[in-house]
């Protein structure tokens, strides 16, 4: 069945800009069929009835780095820990309706066990769950007792690397993540220590390419920043550039390689971000807000992953992480196309998602208001269409409810995966 949308305004973030009183036509594949101003709709569609909205209609959000497996509260690892698989697997199911239900219609798993992300995803594209449209990592590789080891991702020297790479495309796996450096919460790993050595990455990226994957890095300290980029990465999460003393730091050479290999950049802002900038924090909010001037001057692309999932940060609060990127200098307009078009780019998705044109998945968004002149109706959007398929958001606390951390330093980001 065919189903047109009609708004006040439709973002096509695309080279058409912005229509006003535009119409969004969505055939029975679930692709976008027509978008252009209602006035001119085509004859064919003349005799169907759109479904009309005050506000603003535009791609689906995407967040590059969640975790379905964690659940956003006071102790995610505790619990992915104490669960059995099943256990997991009705959370994965809940954190993508969470999702979902704040308008990300595209999320990549960074970090799940046994494969249930690929379940997910499987299930999301069958029907038979609602959530976004998932990119799938299965376990971050890690060396032996490294950051996260107990998702099941050990991999230890260049051998290994490569068959766990293997082993992932094996089982449907749509990504690699590496984890470069250690984290700040795993006992015995540091995020200032580089976790593989550039040729180790290397080798994984290579063969991740082969398999038509892209890899993304966990990185935190310079040095395990710049092996994953000499390594071939193709994105960076976290990158915070902490030096090998622990200090927060900076490397504008290795800022502008980043640049020059067109490497992406997650700098994971969430609503602790959010919170934080509320605050009024100053310490690290400011180091990362220097990150994001520096890097955005050398034309870095920023994407949004936001580790949604992570210790007090719930799925559903996504929009926060967007206005955290804005509040630390990222013009408002350049936030909404790294929520969509920039991170489909990022996936190698461009022209798929993130953008209203035809052939397009049918993936967008509802809210009231002009998200250009205020991002928090991103907050609560009031029509989520996915794959086509009109999707009702499930109701979720406001952002400013939610538990916060009581630190404001590095430390404060220490839980992050
Ligand atoms: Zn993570």
């Amino acid at each position: 069945m065919t189903t047109i949308y009609s708004a006040d305004r439709v973002r096509t973030h695309t080279d058409t800009g912005t229509i006003g009183d535009g119409s969004v036509v969505v055939n029975d594949e679930g692709l976008i069929e027509w978008v252009g101003p209602t006035a001119d709709l085509p004859a064919t569609f003349k005799d169907i009835a759109p479904t009309r909205f005050d506000g603003t209609l535009m791609p689906g959000l995407v967040d590059t780095h969640v975790h379905l497996g964690f659940d956003g509260g006071p102790n995610p690892v505790q619990r992915m820990m104490s669960e059995t698989d099943s256990d997991q697997l009705v959370l994965m199911l809940r954190s993508a309706r969470e999702l979902l239900s704040a308008g990300v219609t595209t999320a990549r798993d960074l970090g799940a066990r046994s494969y249930l992300d690929v379940v997910v995803r499987d299930a999301i594209l069958r029907g038979d769950a609602r959530g976004p449209r998932l990119i799938a990592s299965g376990a971050p590789l890690t060396p032996t007792g490294g950051h996260c080891w107990f998702m099941g991702g050990e991999a230890d020297g260049a051998y290994e690397l490569r068959k766990a790479v293997r082993r992932h495309h094996e089982h449907g796996a749509d990504s690699i993540k590496i984890m470069s450096t250690g984290g700040f919460m795993t006992k015995g790993s540091a995020p200032w220590f580089a976790q593989y050595s550039e040729e180790e990455l290397a080798l994984a990226v290579s063969d991740a390419h082969r398999l038509g994957k892209r890899a993304v890095a966990h990185a935190h300290g310079i040095e395990g920043i710049r092996n994953a980029v000499r390594g071939g990465i193709d994105a960076l999460e976290h990158c915070t550039f902490v030096a090998s003393d622990g200090s927060m730091g900076f490397d504008a050479a290795l800022a502008d390689e980043i640049a020059a290999r067109g490497v992406y950049v997650s700098l994971t802002l969430n609503v602790r971000a959010w919170q934080m900038l509320k605050a009024g924090a100053g310490g690290f909010v400011d180091h990362v807000a220097m990150i994001v001037q520096e890097l955005r001057a050398r034309g870095v692309r920023i994407v949004t992953g936001t580790d949604a999932g992570i210790d007090l940060a719930p799925h559903f609060a996504y929009a926060a992480g967007l206005e955290a990127l804005a509040a630390l200098g990222m013009p408002v307009e350049d936030v909404l196309h790294a929520a969509t078009v920039v991170s489909a780019e990022s996936f190698g998705l461009a022209g798929q998602i993130g953008a209203l044109r035809p052939g397009a998945f049918a993936d967008f968004i509802g809210v009231t208001g002009d998200p250009a002149a205020d991002l928090t109706c991103l907050r609560r959007p009031f029509l989520v269409v996915a794959s086509g398929t009109r999707f009702v958001p499930d109701p979720y606390p406001e952002l400013e409810s939610l538990a916060t951390n009581a630190s404001a330093g590095p430390g404060s980001l220490g839980h992050e995966h």
